[in-house]
């Protein structure tokens, strides 16, 4: 498993950096942004080093179909209300004209009442 000791979601994933954690298997772990910017704001993040989005590659394709899946799931169970009066938002801020303010991969689930303090 690839990790980088200079990046802030590997010394989470390594339990160096604490984190409320939504869900963890041996690939993936969730866990709240620490500044959210919704009611219910967690963060799915693969265990392995990926930079961004921008480097993913077909081999990532079941990783990634697996964050979407679990996400319906996942916001449900952190307070999201029920599709359609309820959902959730999605969102993976890639480079920096996407926003990325993190270099590894993290998907946003946002979701609850508005408004939102963004988005
Ligand atoms: P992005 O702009 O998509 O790279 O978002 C990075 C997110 O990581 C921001 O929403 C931050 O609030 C969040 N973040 C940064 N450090 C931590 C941390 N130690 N624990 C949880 N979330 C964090």
């Amino acid at each position: 498993m690839s990790s980088d000791p200079n990046c802030i979601f590997c010394k989470i994933i390594e339990g160096k950096i604490p984190s409320r954690k939504v869900y963890e298997d041996d690939e993936l772990v969730g866990f709240h942004d620490v500044a959210p910017w919704a009611p219910v704001h967690f963060m799915l993040v693969p265990k392995r080093h990926i930079a961004s989005m921008a480097q993913l590659t077909a081999d990532d394709a079941a990783l990634m179909g697996k964050i979407m899946t679990l996400a319906p799931r996942l916001a449900i169970e952190n307070g999201c209300r029920p599709y359609p009066e309820g959902g959730f938002r999605v969102v993976v801020n890639t480079g920096a004209e996407g926003g990325q303010e993190v270099h590894h991969l993290h998907v946003h689930v946002m979701g609850g009442p508005r408004p939102w303090l963004k988005g």
